[in-house]
């Protein structure tokens, strides 16, 4: 085990998290807090002890995919049965850029069995009921899952490296494409305009509306980057394209009006 390497694993994977959290925090949940609470997709905000626990998860499994990381990618004994290469040319620019498609493709399907398969009544308190602690969520949401729940969310990792021939860099700008999506996902707000929930291609792509009722009411909604599995597996919430076009349409007077009563 190189100590150095995983910390600089660790150090790496830490530094997204916060930085991108941090930087929807300081926007979205401080400086234009009030500006923009009417938007806000629940008007409530988290409590401080919501906060706390998010962080402390994700810091637990921010070392855990370091661990995965670092096995995956730069201890020999097991890296030597990875298809993973060094040069770029090897496969080729078109493979190189169809890469990440195909990585987001297989993700998704990953996390939509996986995440379906920890809501099995036997298995949600072990695995997933720390996901579900937020059910307003903060940017800060991104990574709180119980160990175990990210050991098997780091368990895409070992399904790309065996079955892609991948470069280093696609682990690299990838999992950064994950973080960003996934902070997004449990900002709080919409960033979609109104009617992507409707329209032709918005209709296939995961929203923080989407998400974000799934935190809310634990049952639909159980994709990451799309929606083509649960509108195939009939997963999707009723309710969704409502509460999209509801959470796009508010005005700021109406929203003041509504919570003062
Ligand atoms: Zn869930
Ligand atoms: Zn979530």
């Amino acid at each position: 085990m190189n100590w150095e390497v995983y910390f600089k694993i660790v150090r790496a994977i830490g530094i997204r998290y916060f930085v991108l959290a941090l930087i929807a925090t300081v926007l979205f949940y401080w400086l234009f807090q009030k500006k923009w609470q009417f938007k806000k997709i629940q008007t409530a905000l988290p409590k401080a002890s919501d906060y706390t626990r998010e962080i402390g998860y994700s810091i637990i499994t921010i070392f855990i995919f370091g661990f995965i990381g670092y096995l995956l990618h730069f201890y020999q004994p097991v890296v030597q049965y990875t298809l993973q290469y060094k040069d770029i040319h090897a496969y080729g620019w078109a493979w190189y850029f169809a890469a990440f498609i195909v990585m987001l493709i297989v993700h998704d399907t990953y996390f939509y069995w996986t995440h379906r398969l920890m809501h099995h009544p036997k298995i949600f308190k072990y695995l997933h009921l720390v996901h579900h602690k937020s059910t307003n969520p903060s940017p800060w949401a991104a990574y709180a899952f119980h160990p175990l729940e990210a050991v098997v969310e780091a368990g895409i990792l070992p399904v790309f490296v065996f079955t892609l021939p991948l470069h280093l860099t696609h682990t690299f700008f990838f999992f950064f494409i994950m973080i960003v999506y996934n902070v997004y996902g449990h900002l709080g707000y919409e960033l979609y305009p109104k009617g992507f929930s409707k329209s032709k291609v918005g209709k296939w792509i995961n929203t923080s509306v989407n998400h974000n009722q799934h935190h809310r009411y634990f049952k639909g909604n159980y994709g990451l980057y799309f929606l083509w599995w649960d509108r195939w597996m009939d997963t999707l919430r009723n309710d969704y394209d409502t509460r999209f076009e509801e959470v796009k349409g508010r005005k700021k007077e109406n929203e003041m009006v509504v919570e003062v009563m």
